[in-house]
């Protein structure tokens, strides 16, 4: 049997071993999905190699950790630094992201879109920054601190922090910060936000299972918008085919993986 898990810090929340799991049982798959808490992501290599893992999902925090730990990155990963998937081919730690083509299936009723704010800079920004910009996307950026911005504004991305952060309209706000998760705050200061979320079309969160502060200023404004969770199953289906050594198409994995979320 195959064993398969999902790296992170928090990882009781997810939902990838059920989503998993149903897959590997509705298409006869002999693999087993389970949760690795793993606090030091500077250990994911051994880590992963001593469970003798067949691949992997990697979540809050260790995604730049898990691009570090590959002996090959491929893909769209390579481009941004930042890795979602891992897959064990002939004892070389191999990585992919499948984040953002699965936002980008998340969000494909949102339409017309030609702006948008991110708000964060880390692992999930990156990959959803780098993918807006590939759709010809005018594409800003908005986090509480510094540090991490230099990476956009070398892509050549309008960048802010709380304090320089002009009024001005978006059709698409996305939260890709860690605040909600396991916390009830709004990813940057309510009096930014309100009027940011007033004057936008609709908004993203990175974030699922929960309506977070973010989700719910934006209901309250009567704004088209999701959850996470859509997200979530876009890049576990992309996850899977890879898993599974495209063996299945899209479209199967898609229906079992959907039926885990009834659950
Ligand atoms: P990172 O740790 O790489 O980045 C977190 C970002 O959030 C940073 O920009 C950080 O700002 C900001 N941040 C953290 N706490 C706060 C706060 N209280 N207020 C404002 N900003 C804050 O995380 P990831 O990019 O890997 O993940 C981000 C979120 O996206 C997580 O909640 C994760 O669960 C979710 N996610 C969901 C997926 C899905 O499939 N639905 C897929 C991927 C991620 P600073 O730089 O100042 O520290």
């Amino acid at each position: 049997m195959k064993l398969f898990a999902i790296f992170g810090d928090p990882v009781a929340h997810s939902r990838s071993p059920l989503m998993h799991n149903s897959v590997f049982e509705h298409l006869h798959v002999n693999a087993c999905y389970t949760r690795v808490h793993l606090h030091n992501g500077a250990r994911l290599k051994e880590t992963f190699f001593a469970l003798k893992l067949s691949g992997a999902n990697v979540t809050v925090p260790h995604k730049e950790a898990a691009f570090k730990a590959c002996d090959e990155v491929r893909g769209f990963a390579k481009k941004i630094g930042v890795v979602n998937t891992l897959i064990n081919e002939n004892g070389k730690l191999i990585g992919y992201n499948t984040d953002a083509d699965g936002f980008l299936y998340a969000i494909a009723p949102f339409q017309p879109i030609q702006s948008v704010l991110v708000l964060g800079a880390g692992g999930t920004a990156k990959a959803l920054v780098n993918k807006f910009i590939d759709e010809g996307l005018n594409v800003s950026v908005l986090n509480r601190s510094h540090g991490r911005l230099d990476y956009f504004k070398a892509l050549g991305v309008a960048t802010y922090t709380w304090e320089s952060m002009p009024q001005q309209p978006f059709d698409l706000i996305v939260n890709t910060t860690s605040a909600g998760l396991s916390d009830n705050e709004y990813p940057a200061p309510v009096e930014l936000l309100e009027p940011l979320i007033a004057a936008c079309n609709f908004c993203a969160d990175a974030i699922y299972g929960k309506v977070t502060p973010f989700l719910a200023l934006a209901q309250q404004h009567h704004k088209v918008s999701k959850d996470g969770a859509d997200m979530l199953l876009g890049q576990g289906v992309l996850a899977a085919s890879l898993f599974l050594e495209h063996a299945f198409n899209n479209e199967q994995i898609e229906t079992q993986m959907k039926k885990s979320f009834l659950l």
